[in-house]
Protein backbone atom coordinates (compact mmCIF):
# COMPACT_ATOMS: atom_id res chain seq x y z
CA UNK A 1 0.00 0.00 0.00
CA UNK A 2 1.55 3.82 -0.88
CA UNK A 3 1.85 6.23 1.48
CA UNK A 4 -1.41 8.14 1.88
CA UNK A 5 -4.06 5.48 1.59
CA UNK A 6 -5.56 3.85 3.83
CA UNK A 7 -7.54 0.19 3.15
CA UNK A 8 -10.67 1.65 3.97
CA UNK A 9 -13.18 4.42 2.03
CA UNK A 10 -14.07 7.84 3.47
CA UNK A 11 -17.63 8.68 2.78
CA UNK A 12 -18.98 12.26 2.85
CA UNK A 13 -22.08 12.34 4.19
CA UNK A 14 -23.96 15.94 2.58
CA UNK A 15 -26.29 16.81 5.31
CA UNK A 16 -27.51 16.43 8.65
CA UNK A 17 -31.51 15.69 9.13
CA UNK A 18 -32.71 12.27 10.25
CA UNK A 19 -31.16 10.18 7.27
CA UNK A 20 -27.56 11.74 7.60
CA UNK A 21 -27.68 11.08 11.48
CA UNK A 22 -28.96 7.65 11.34
CA UNK A 23 -26.38 7.02 8.55
CA UNK A 24 -23.26 8.21 9.85
CA UNK A 25 -23.99 6.45 12.98
CA UNK A 26 -24.40 2.83 10.43
CA UNK A 27 -20.99 3.92 9.30
CA UNK A 28 -19.84 4.77 12.88
CA UNK A 29 -21.03 1.12 14.24
CA UNK A 30 -19.51 -0.45 11.02
CA UNK A 31 -16.12 1.27 11.14
CA UNK A 32 -16.19 3.06 8.18
CA UNK A 33 -14.68 6.12 7.89
CA UNK A 34 -16.59 9.05 7.30
CA UNK A 35 -17.37 12.92 7.30
CA UNK A 36 -20.58 14.76 8.08
CA UNK A 37 -20.89 18.06 6.78
CA UNK A 38 -24.27 19.73 7.26
CA UNK A 39 -24.68 23.80 6.07
CA UNK A 40 -26.31 24.63 9.51
CA UNK A 41 -24.05 25.96 12.68
CA UNK A 42 -25.46 23.02 14.12
CA UNK A 43 -27.69 19.86 14.30
CA UNK A 44 -30.67 21.23 13.99
CA UNK A 45 -34.53 20.25 13.73
CA UNK A 46 -38.16 21.81 14.02
CA UNK A 47 -40.17 21.26 17.88
CA UNK A 48 -42.87 19.57 16.20
CA UNK A 49 -43.85 15.61 16.31
CA UNK A 50 -42.46 12.95 14.20
CA UNK A 51 -43.55 9.39 14.63
CA UNK A 52 -41.59 6.32 13.74
CA UNK A 53 -43.57 3.10 11.96
CA UNK A 54 -42.74 -0.34 13.18
CA UNK A 55 -40.42 -1.09 9.86
CA UNK A 56 -38.35 1.87 10.48
CA UNK A 57 -37.89 0.78 14.62
CA UNK A 58 -36.84 -2.48 13.58
CA UNK A 59 -33.96 -0.72 11.20
CA UNK A 60 -33.06 1.28 13.87
CA UNK A 61 -32.24 -1.12 16.01
CA UNK A 62 -30.36 -2.71 13.33
CA UNK A 63 -28.29 -0.15 12.32
CA UNK A 64 -26.98 0.79 15.61
CA UNK A 65 -28.25 -0.26 18.98
CA UNK A 66 -27.62 2.91 20.64
CA UNK A 67 -29.70 4.38 18.51
CA UNK A 68 -32.96 2.52 19.66
CA UNK A 69 -31.86 2.75 23.52
CA UNK A 70 -32.02 6.39 22.56
CA UNK A 71 -35.00 6.48 20.98
CA UNK A 72 -36.63 4.25 23.77
CA UNK A 73 -35.77 7.26 26.28
CA UNK A 74 -37.23 9.80 23.98
CA UNK A 75 -40.83 8.53 23.25
CA UNK A 76 -43.96 8.59 24.42
CA UNK A 77 -44.49 6.38 27.57
CA UNK A 78 -46.34 3.05 26.46
CA UNK A 79 -48.19 0.58 28.64
CA UNK A 80 -47.88 -2.97 27.01
CA UNK A 81 -50.94 -2.13 25.15
CA UNK A 82 -52.21 -2.49 21.38
CA UNK A 83 -51.34 0.63 19.54
CA UNK A 84 -54.47 1.96 16.45
CA UNK A 85 -54.35 4.43 13.81
CA UNK A 86 -58.29 5.69 14.21
CA UNK A 87 -59.91 7.31 11.79
CA UNK A 88 -62.69 9.77 12.86
CA UNK A 89 -65.60 11.35 10.64
CA UNK A 90 -64.17 15.06 10.92
CA UNK A 91 -67.25 16.16 9.17
CA UNK A 92 -70.56 14.78 10.42
CA UNK A 93 -69.81 13.24 13.60
CA UNK A 94 -66.45 13.22 15.17
CA UNK A 95 -66.86 9.53 15.75
CA UNK A 96 -64.48 7.27 15.50
CA UNK A 97 -65.53 4.55 11.88
CA UNK A 98 -61.94 2.57 11.44
CA UNK A 99 -59.34 1.34 13.41
CA UNK A 100 -56.14 -0.38 12.40
CA UNK A 101 -53.91 -2.40 14.93
CA UNK A 102 -50.37 -0.75 14.28
CA UNK A 103 -49.17 -3.73 17.17
CA UNK A 104 -47.81 -3.11 21.12
CA UNK A 105 -46.01 -0.38 21.86
CA UNK A 106 -45.19 0.80 18.05
CA UNK A 107 -45.05 3.52 16.06
CA UNK A 108 -44.11 5.72 19.12
CA UNK A 109 -43.73 9.95 19.11
CA UNK A 110 -41.73 12.13 19.93
CA UNK A 111 -40.31 15.39 19.37
CA UNK A 112 -37.68 15.59 16.48
CA UNK A 113 -35.99 18.36 17.92
CA UNK A 114 -35.13 15.63 21.00
CA UNK A 115 -34.49 12.69 18.83
CA UNK A 116 -31.90 14.83 16.34
CA UNK A 117 -30.05 15.83 19.49
CA UNK A 118 -30.38 12.66 21.42
CA UNK A 119 -28.99 10.81 18.42
CA UNK A 120 -26.44 13.69 17.22
CA UNK A 121 -24.51 13.35 20.14
CA UNK A 122 -23.54 9.48 19.61
CA UNK A 123 -21.67 10.89 16.57
CA UNK A 124 -17.75 11.23 17.33
CA UNK A 125 -17.26 14.35 17.17
CA UNK A 126 -14.16 14.52 14.92
CA UNK A 127 -16.42 13.12 12.04
CA UNK A 128 -18.62 16.40 11.98
CA UNK A 129 -18.10 19.49 10.34
CA UNK A 130 -20.92 22.04 10.12
CA UNK A 131 -21.17 25.59 8.03
CA UNK A 132 -20.46 23.47 5.32
CA UNK A 133 -22.96 23.91 2.41
CA UNK A 134 -21.93 21.88 -0.84
CA UNK A 135 -21.89 23.75 -4.30
CA UNK A 136 -19.73 21.43 -6.66
CA UNK A 137 -18.59 17.70 -6.89
CA UNK A 138 -16.08 17.08 -9.37
CA UNK A 139 -14.65 13.96 -10.52
CA UNK A 140 -11.04 13.62 -10.27
CA UNK A 141 -9.12 11.04 -12.49
CA UNK A 142 -8.07 9.35 -9.44
CA UNK A 143 -11.03 8.10 -8.85
CA UNK A 144 -11.78 10.70 -5.73
CA UNK A 145 -14.65 13.07 -5.32
CA UNK A 146 -13.99 16.51 -4.60
CA UNK A 147 -15.92 18.57 -2.68
CA UNK A 148 -16.53 22.00 -2.92
CA UNK A 149 -18.24 24.13 -0.25
CA UNK A 150 -20.21 27.43 -0.45
CA UNK A 151 -17.06 29.15 2.09
CA UNK A 152 -14.46 28.02 -1.03
CA UNK A 153 -13.34 24.88 1.41
CA UNK A 154 -12.51 21.45 -0.46
CA UNK A 155 -12.34 18.03 0.67
CA UNK A 156 -12.25 14.67 -0.96
CA UNK A 157 -14.08 11.41 -0.62
CA UNK A 158 -14.07 8.17 -2.09
CA UNK A 159 -18.17 7.71 -2.02
CA UNK A 160 -20.67 11.05 -0.93
CA UNK A 161 -23.75 10.67 0.17
CA UNK A 162 -26.45 13.52 -0.34
CA UNK A 163 -28.72 13.31 2.83
CA UNK A 164 -29.29 17.48 1.45
CA UNK A 165 -32.85 17.03 1.95
CA UNK A 166 -36.11 18.00 -0.70
CA UNK A 167 -33.89 20.74 -2.02
CA UNK A 168 -30.98 18.55 -2.12
CA UNK A 169 -27.88 20.02 -4.57
CA UNK A 170 -26.15 16.49 -4.49
CA UNK A 171 -29.59 15.71 -6.48
CA UNK A 172 -29.17 18.32 -8.91
CA UNK A 173 -25.25 17.55 -9.70
CA UNK A 174 -26.32 13.56 -9.73
CA UNK A 175 -29.23 14.85 -12.76
CA UNK A 176 -28.62 17.98 -13.60
CA UNK A 177 -29.46 21.88 -12.80
CA UNK A 178 -31.79 22.22 -15.69
CA UNK A 179 -33.85 18.28 -15.41
CA UNK A 180 -37.28 18.76 -13.93
CA UNK A 181 -36.12 15.70 -11.49
CA UNK A 182 -34.25 18.03 -9.57
CA UNK A 183 -36.91 19.80 -8.04
CA UNK A 184 -40.21 19.38 -6.26
CA UNK A 185 -43.13 20.18 -7.11
CA UNK A 186 -46.50 21.19 -4.75
CA UNK A 187 -49.14 18.45 -4.03
CA UNK A 188 -51.95 21.22 -3.75
CA UNK A 189 -52.04 20.64 -0.12
CA UNK A 190 -50.57 22.75 2.67
CA UNK A 191 -50.56 22.13 6.42
CA UNK A 192 -50.47 23.72 9.74
CA UNK A 193 -48.68 22.37 13.14
CA UNK A 194 -48.38 22.91 16.65
CA UNK A 195 -47.37 21.59 20.02
CA UNK A 196 -50.19 22.10 22.85
CA UNK A 197 -49.49 21.36 25.88
CA UNK A 198 -51.99 18.46 26.75
CA UNK A 199 -53.42 19.36 30.12
CA UNK A 200 -54.95 22.84 27.60
CA UNK A 201 -56.05 19.72 25.37
CA UNK A 202 -57.68 17.78 27.99
CA UNK A 203 -59.20 20.62 29.24
CA UNK A 204 -60.77 21.29 25.76
CA UNK A 205 -61.36 17.50 24.42
CA UNK A 206 -61.59 15.38 27.26
CA UNK A 207 -59.25 12.08 27.68
CA UNK A 208 -60.82 9.92 25.14
CA UNK A 209 -59.73 12.46 22.22
CA UNK A 210 -56.48 13.15 24.07
CA UNK A 211 -54.37 10.44 25.82
CA UNK A 212 -56.87 7.91 25.83
CA UNK A 213 -58.49 6.15 28.95
CA UNK A 214 -56.10 2.68 28.25
CA UNK A 215 -53.28 5.17 28.00
CA UNK A 216 -52.69 3.57 24.24
CA UNK A 217 -50.99 6.88 22.28
CA UNK A 218 -54.10 6.97 21.06
CA UNK A 219 -53.95 8.54 17.67
CA UNK A 220 -56.57 9.81 15.98
CA UNK A 221 -57.28 11.24 12.46
CA UNK A 222 -60.49 13.49 11.54
CA UNK A 223 -61.05 12.91 7.76
CA UNK A 224 -63.51 15.45 5.66
CA UNK A 225 -63.89 17.15 2.76
CA UNK A 226 -60.84 18.46 1.26
CA UNK A 227 -59.07 18.57 4.70
CA UNK A 228 -57.90 16.48 7.80
CA UNK A 229 -56.71 16.64 10.96
CA UNK A 230 -53.97 14.46 13.08
CA UNK A 231 -53.88 14.35 16.79
CA UNK A 232 -51.27 13.05 19.03
CA UNK A 233 -49.45 12.42 22.18
CA UNK A 234 -45.31 13.53 21.79
CA UNK A 235 -42.76 14.57 24.32
CA UNK A 236 -43.77 11.52 26.96
CA UNK A 237 -47.58 12.74 26.77
CA UNK A 238 -46.32 16.49 27.89
CA UNK A 239 -47.31 18.11 24.57
CA UNK A 240 -50.63 16.99 21.84
CA UNK A 241 -48.90 17.39 18.89
CA UNK A 242 -51.22 18.60 15.92
CA UNK A 243 -51.49 18.61 12.29
CA UNK A 244 -53.84 20.25 10.06
CA UNK A 245 -53.47 19.53 6.57
CA UNK A 246 -55.83 21.83 3.82
CA UNK A 247 -56.12 20.91 -0.17
CA UNK A 248 -55.49 24.01 -2.20
CA UNK A 249 -56.39 24.18 -5.65
CA UNK A 250 -53.96 27.31 -6.24
CA UNK A 251 -50.42 26.95 -7.19
CA UNK A 252 -47.93 27.62 -4.55
CA UNK A 253 -46.59 31.55 -4.67
CA UNK A 254 -44.68 33.17 -2.45
CA UNK A 255 -42.16 36.16 -3.43
CA UNK A 256 -39.22 35.22 -1.52
CA UNK A 257 -40.00 31.33 -3.19
CA UNK A 258 -40.02 29.64 0.31
CA UNK A 259 -42.49 26.65 1.04
CA UNK A 260 -43.77 28.51 4.14
CA UNK A 261 -45.85 31.62 4.84
CA UNK A 262 -47.82 33.24 7.67
CA UNK A 263 -50.73 31.80 8.23
CA UNK A 264 -53.51 32.49 10.86
CA UNK A 265 -55.87 30.32 13.47
CA UNK A 266 -59.01 32.50 11.15
CA UNK A 267 -57.40 30.61 8.45
CA UNK A 268 -56.94 27.30 9.75
CA UNK A 269 -60.72 27.27 10.58
CA UNK A 270 -62.34 28.51 7.63
CA UNK A 271 -60.79 25.50 6.28
CA UNK A 272 -63.15 23.40 8.77
CA UNK A 273 -66.28 25.35 8.11
CA UNK A 274 -69.40 23.39 8.42
CA UNK A 275 -67.13 20.18 10.33
CA UNK A 276 -67.76 19.05 13.67
CA UNK A 277 -67.70 21.58 16.49
CA UNK A 278 -65.23 18.85 17.93
CA UNK A 279 -62.91 19.23 15.02
CA UNK A 280 -63.62 22.72 15.05
CA UNK A 281 -62.73 22.58 18.85
CA UNK A 282 -58.90 20.96 17.84
CA UNK A 283 -58.63 24.05 15.63
CA UNK A 284 -59.41 26.77 18.25
CA UNK A 285 -56.40 25.39 20.05
CA UNK A 286 -53.98 26.45 17.58
CA UNK A 287 -51.73 29.65 18.03
CA UNK A 288 -53.63 33.22 16.84
CA UNK A 289 -50.25 33.64 14.17
CA UNK A 290 -48.90 30.45 12.80
CA UNK A 291 -46.61 29.17 9.85
CA UNK A 292 -48.07 27.77 6.66
CA UNK A 293 -46.34 24.95 5.04
CA UNK A 294 -46.84 23.58 1.63
CA UNK A 295 -46.14 20.24 0.54
CA UNK A 296 -44.10 19.50 -1.83
CA UNK A 297 -42.89 16.03 -3.26
CA UNK A 298 -40.88 14.05 -6.15
CA UNK A 299 -44.15 12.79 -7.71
CA UNK A 300 -44.61 14.61 -10.46
CA UNK A 301 -40.78 14.43 -12.00
CA UNK A 302 -39.48 11.93 -9.88
CA UNK A 303 -35.52 11.39 -9.61
CA UNK A 304 -34.97 8.21 -12.56
CA UNK A 305 -32.27 6.85 -10.27
CA UNK A 306 -30.43 7.33 -7.35
CA UNK A 307 -26.70 7.43 -7.90
CA UNK A 308 -24.19 8.07 -10.57
CA UNK A 309 -20.22 6.82 -10.45
CA UNK A 310 -19.80 7.65 -6.54
CA UNK A 311 -22.23 10.17 -5.56
CA UNK A 312 -25.31 8.88 -4.24
CA UNK A 313 -28.61 10.24 -2.85
CA UNK A 314 -31.16 9.04 0.33
CA UNK A 315 -33.88 10.07 1.94
CA UNK A 316 -35.58 12.99 1.08
CA UNK A 317 -33.04 14.47 -1.69
CA UNK A 318 -33.86 11.09 -3.34
CA UNK A 319 -38.07 10.55 -3.00
CA UNK A 320 -39.38 12.70 -0.52
CA UNK A 321 -42.87 12.02 0.13
CA UNK A 322 -45.65 14.53 1.64
CA UNK A 323 -46.07 13.22 5.14
CA UNK A 324 -49.49 11.42 5.12
CA UNK A 325 -48.39 7.84 5.46
CA UNK A 326 -46.07 9.19 7.97
CA UNK A 327 -43.07 7.46 6.32
CA UNK A 328 -40.93 9.77 5.25
CA UNK A 329 -38.18 9.60 7.65
CA UNK A 330 -38.36 6.07 8.38
CA UNK A 331 -37.60 5.41 4.63
CA UNK A 332 -34.47 7.52 4.95
CA UNK A 333 -33.60 5.35 8.02
CA UNK A 334 -34.00 2.22 5.72
CA UNK A 335 -32.15 3.88 2.94
CA UNK A 336 -29.43 4.33 5.41
CA UNK A 337 -29.30 0.88 6.87
CA UNK A 338 -28.99 -0.33 2.77
CA UNK A 339 -26.30 2.22 2.27
CA UNK A 340 -24.02 1.63 5.54
CA UNK A 341 -24.78 -2.41 4.95
CA UNK A 342 -22.89 -1.71 1.03
CA UNK A 343 -20.89 0.39 1.99
CA UNK A 344 -19.40 -2.12 4.94
CA UNK A 345 -18.85 -4.33 2.14
CA UNK A 346 -16.99 -2.42 -0.14
CA UNK A 347 -14.03 -2.09 2.76
CA UNK A 348 -14.36 -5.96 3.48
CA UNK A 349 -13.90 -6.70 -0.39
CA UNK A 350 -11.40 -4.09 -0.41
CA UNK A 351 -9.10 -6.32 2.23
CA UNK A 352 -9.46 -9.26 -0.18
CA UNK A 353 -9.31 -6.75 -4.21
CA UNK A 354 -6.79 -4.63 -2.70
CA UNK A 355 -6.63 -0.38 -3.58
CA UNK A 356 -7.62 -1.01 -7.27
CA UNK A 357 -10.55 -2.07 -7.09
CA UNK A 358 -11.96 1.15 -4.63
CA UNK A 359 -13.55 3.24 -7.34
CA UNK A 360 -15.46 0.06 -9.02
CA UNK A 361 -16.23 -1.62 -5.62
CA UNK A 362 -17.90 2.16 -4.39
CA UNK A 363 -19.74 2.57 -7.32
CA UNK A 364 -21.54 -1.70 -7.12
CA UNK A 365 -22.15 -0.47 -3.90
CA UNK A 366 -24.15 2.28 -4.49
CA UNK A 367 -25.67 0.58 -7.50
CA UNK A 368 -26.78 -2.07 -5.07
CA UNK A 369 -28.26 0.49 -3.23
CA UNK A 370 -30.27 1.75 -6.14
CA UNK A 371 -31.35 -1.24 -7.01
CA UNK A 372 -32.91 -2.38 -3.78
CA UNK A 373 -34.34 0.64 -2.78
CA UNK A 374 -36.03 2.25 -6.02
CA UNK A 375 -39.41 0.56 -6.56
CA UNK A 376 -40.66 0.53 -2.70
CA UNK A 377 -39.42 4.36 -2.28
CA UNK A 378 -40.82 5.53 -5.37
CA UNK A 379 -44.15 3.38 -4.61
CA UNK A 380 -44.52 5.60 -1.58
CA UNK A 381 -44.23 8.69 -2.89
CA UNK A 382 -47.22 7.68 -5.30
CA UNK A 383 -49.07 5.96 -1.78
CA UNK A 384 -48.56 8.92 -0.15
CA UNK A 385 -50.69 11.09 -2.47
CA UNK A 386 -53.18 8.37 -3.15
CA UNK A 387 -53.74 8.27 0.88
CA UNK A 388 -54.47 12.21 1.33
CA UNK A 389 -57.13 11.88 -1.31
CA UNK A 390 -58.80 9.12 0.41
CA UNK A 391 -58.57 11.10 3.68
CA UNK A 392 -60.03 14.44 2.10
CA UNK A 393 -62.74 12.39 0.54
CA UNK A 394 -61.29 12.87 -3.34
CA UNK A 395 -60.94 9.44 -4.15
CA UNK A 396 -63.93 8.62 -6.47
CA UNK A 397 -64.62 5.32 -5.64
CA UNK A 398 -64.41 5.78 -1.77
CA UNK A 399 -65.51 9.11 -1.01
CA UNK A 400 -66.90 9.22 2.57
CA UNK A 401 -67.46 5.51 2.94
CA UNK A 402 -65.21 4.06 5.91
CA UNK A 403 -66.13 0.94 4.99
CA UNK A 404 -64.69 1.09 1.64
CA UNK A 405 -61.36 3.40 2.77
CA UNK A 406 -60.31 0.81 5.60
CA UNK A 407 -59.12 -1.73 3.10
CA UNK A 408 -57.68 1.35 0.84
CA UNK A 409 -55.29 2.48 3.73
CA UNK A 410 -54.78 -0.78 5.05
CA UNK A 411 -52.96 -2.05 2.04
CA UNK A 412 -50.99 1.19 1.55
CA UNK A 413 -49.74 0.41 5.91
CA UNK A 414 -49.70 -3.18 5.39
CA UNK A 415 -46.51 -2.90 2.74
CA UNK A 416 -44.95 0.06 4.77
CA UNK A 417 -44.68 -1.51 8.43
CA UNK A 418 -44.13 -5.16 7.03
CA UNK A 419 -40.91 -4.95 5.55
CA UNK A 420 -39.08 -8.15 6.61
CA UNK A 421 -35.69 -5.77 7.28
CA UNK A 422 -33.99 -8.80 7.97
CA UNK A 423 -34.25 -10.17 4.26
CA UNK A 424 -34.12 -6.93 2.43
CA UNK A 425 -30.55 -7.05 3.99
CA UNK A 426 -29.96 -10.53 3.30
CA UNK A 427 -30.77 -9.52 -0.90
CA UNK A 428 -28.71 -6.26 -0.39
CA UNK A 429 -25.74 -8.37 0.42
CA UNK A 430 -26.43 -10.60 -2.29
CA UNK A 431 -27.01 -7.58 -4.89
CA UNK A 432 -23.71 -6.27 -4.25
CA UNK A 433 -22.15 -9.39 -4.48
CA UNK A 434 -23.66 -9.80 -8.00
CA UNK A 435 -22.37 -5.99 -9.21
CA UNK A 436 -19.12 -6.95 -7.52
CA UNK A 437 -18.48 -10.37 -8.93
CA UNK A 438 -18.49 -8.54 -12.62
CA UNK A 439 -15.96 -6.42 -11.36
CA UNK A 440 -12.93 -7.27 -13.03
CA UNK A 441 -9.48 -9.12 -10.63
C1 LIG B 1 -45.63 17.87 8.47
C2 LIG B 1 -44.74 16.67 8.31
C3 LIG B 1 -44.91 15.57 9.14
C4 LIG B 1 -44.10 14.44 8.96
N1 LIG B 1 -44.28 13.38 9.80
C5 LIG B 1 -43.51 12.28 9.63
C6 LIG B 1 -43.67 11.15 10.52
O1 LIG B 1 -44.47 11.17 11.45
N2 LIG B 1 -42.88 10.05 10.29
C7 LIG B 1 -41.96 10.01 9.28
O2 LIG B 1 -41.28 8.98 9.12
N3 LIG B 1 -41.79 11.07 8.44
C8 LIG B 1 -42.53 12.19 8.60
N4 LIG B 1 -42.34 13.26 7.77
C9 LIG B 1 -41.29 13.21 6.73
C10 LIG B 1 -39.94 13.50 7.37
O3 LIG B 1 -39.99 14.70 8.10
C11 LIG B 1 -38.85 13.60 6.31
O4 LIG B 1 -38.95 12.52 5.41
C12 LIG B 1 -37.45 13.57 6.96
O5 LIG B 1 -37.34 14.52 8.00
C13 LIG B 1 -36.39 13.82 5.90
O6 LIG B 1 -35.12 13.75 6.51
P1 LIG B 1 -33.80 13.98 5.64
O7 LIG B 1 -32.67 13.85 6.60
O8 LIG B 1 -33.81 13.08 4.45
O9 LIG B 1 -33.89 15.47 5.09
P2 LIG B 1 -33.90 16.84 5.92
O10 LIG B 1 -34.56 16.68 7.24
O11 LIG B 1 -34.45 17.88 5.00
O12 LIG B 1 -32.37 17.15 6.21
C14 LIG B 1 -31.51 17.68 5.22
C15 LIG B 1 -30.30 18.29 5.90
O13 LIG B 1 -29.34 18.66 4.89
C16 LIG B 1 -28.84 19.96 5.15
N5 LIG B 1 -28.44 20.50 3.84
C17 LIG B 1 -29.23 20.85 2.80
N6 LIG B 1 -28.50 21.27 1.75
C18 LIG B 1 -27.19 21.17 2.10
C19 LIG B 1 -25.96 21.41 1.43
N7 LIG B 1 -25.93 21.88 0.15
N8 LIG B 1 -24.80 21.20 2.10
C20 LIG B 1 -24.81 20.75 3.39
N9 LIG B 1 -25.96 20.48 4.07
C21 LIG B 1 -27.14 20.67 3.44
C22 LIG B 1 -30.01 20.69 5.79
O14 LIG B 1 -29.57 21.79 6.55
C23 LIG B 1 -30.61 19.57 6.67
O15 LIG B 1 -29.99 19.51 7.93
C24 LIG B 1 -43.13 14.41 7.92
C25 LIG B 1 -42.96 15.52 7.08
C26 LIG B 1 -43.76 16.65 7.27
C27 LIG B 1 -43.56 17.82 6.35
Amino acid sequence: MSLGESNSIHVAIIGGGITGIILALGLQKRGVNFTLYERAPAFTELGAGIGFSPNAERALKVINPEIDRVYKQLVAPTHGVEEYFQWADGYRTSEIEAKLLIGVDCFQGGRRSDFVDGWSKLISKDSVKFNKELSFLVHRDDGKVSLQFKDGSVDEADAVIGCDGIHSRVRQLILGETNPASYASYTNKYCFRALVPMEKAQAALGTEQTTGSDKSLNRVMYNGPNAHIITYPVAQGQFMNILLVISDPHPWKTEDGKHTAAGSKGEALRAYEGWHPRVRAIAELLPEELQKWAIFDMCENPAPYYYRDSVAIAGDAAHAAGPHLGSGAGFGIEDALVLATVLEAVNEKLDVQGQKAKVELCQAALAAYNNMRYDRTQWLVGATREACALFHWQDENVGSDFGKFLPEITKRFHKIWKQDIDEMLRETREEFKRLGSELPN
